[in-house]
C-alpha cells in the first residue's frame, strides 16, 4: 500500500474541500487546508491571521513564504506522519517548488495531485449557495450537499456561515488569481506525472463512496 501524501487541485468551489473531507474519512488521515488554517490564526487573532486577513479580504494570495512556513509547521507534526491531504496549497509555482524542497528535507514523496476541472459559470454557483460550520469548518452547499437540518453542521452541531470571500465580486477575483497563478500547476505535476483528474460531480453514492473508489484505483486501499 502506498503512502497517502495527496494534493487537491481545483478552483476556489470546484468542490475541493469536500473530496480533501472525504479522502481523509476514507483513510484516516488528516486534512491540511491552508485557507482553514489562516482563518483558524484570523479567529484567535493572531499576527498571522491580522496579515493574512488583508489578503482573503481582497480575494489575492497571501505571500508565498508565509504561507509556506505555516504549511512546514503543520506538517511537521506527528498526525500527518501516517499521510495528508493538502488542501488549497500549493496555489503558486513557487509555492509548488517551496513543497518539493520540504518534502525532501522531511524524506517525504508527493502520492498524487487530485485535479477537478469546473467551468467558472458553475463555480459561481457552487460557490453562492457554499456554507461552513464555524466550528468545524465541515464545508456543505446550499443544493449539492445540503445539512440534514437547514444551517446547523451534522457533524458537530456547529453554525453554518457563508465566508465573507465568498461574495461574488471577491469570487471574481478569486477565480482570476486561480486561472493566472495556480492553474500552471497542473502542467507542473503533469510533467512530473502525478496528475489524477476526477469528475467535478459527486455520483449518488457520494462524496465518501467516490473517494473510497479513487483511493482503490489509485492503491492507496
Ligand atoms: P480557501 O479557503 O482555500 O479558498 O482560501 C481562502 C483564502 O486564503 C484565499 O483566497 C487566500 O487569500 C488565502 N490562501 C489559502 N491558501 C493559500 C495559499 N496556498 N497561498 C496563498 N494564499 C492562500
Amino acid at each position: 500500500m502506498k503512502k497517502a501524501n495527496l494534493i487537491m487541485l481545483g478552483a476556489p468551489g470546484s468542490g475541493k474541500g469536500t473530496r480533501a473531507v472525504a479522502i481523509c474519512e476514507v483513510l484516516g488521515i488528516v486534512q491540511v487546508a491552508t485557507g482553514d488554517l489562516f482563518r483558524h490564526n484570523l479567529k484567535n487573532n493572531t499576527e498571522l491571521g491580522k496579515l493574512a486577513k488583508s489578503y482573503m479580504d481582497k480575494g489575492e494570495l497571501v505571500p508565498d513564504d508565509v504561507t509556506a512556513a505555516m504549511v512546514k509547521d503543520r506538517l511537521m507534526q506527528a498526525d500527518t506522519e501516517k499521510g495528508f491531504v493538502l488542501d488549497g496549497f500549493p496555489r503558486t509555482l513557487k509555492q509548488a517548488e517551496m513543497l518539493d524542497d520540504m518534502f525532501k528535507e522531511m524524506n517525504r514523496e508527493i502520492t498524487a495531485v487530485v485535479y477537478l476541472d469546473v467551468a467558472d459559470e458553475e463555480i459561481v454557483k457552487r460557490i453562492s449557495g457554499r456554507m461552513v460550520c464555524e466550528k468545524c469548518q465541515a464545508p456543505y452547499h446550499k443544493e449539492y450537499t445540503p445539512p440534514k437540518t437547514e444551517g446547523v453542521c451534522d457533524k458537530c452541531g456547529g453554525t453554518l456561515y457563508t465566508r465573507d470571500d465568498d461574495k461574488p465580486e471577491t469570487v471574481q477575483k478569486r477565480l482570476n488569481v486561480y486561472r493566472t497563478t495556480t492553474l500552471p500547476l497542473v502542467d507542473f505535476y503533469e510533467k512530473k506525472n502525478l496528475i489524477v483528474k476526477i469528475p467535478p460531480e459527486l455520483s449518488s453514492a457520494g462524496a465518501v463512496a467516490d473517494m473510497r473508489e479513487l483511493c482503490k484505483e489509485i492503491g492507496l486501499i
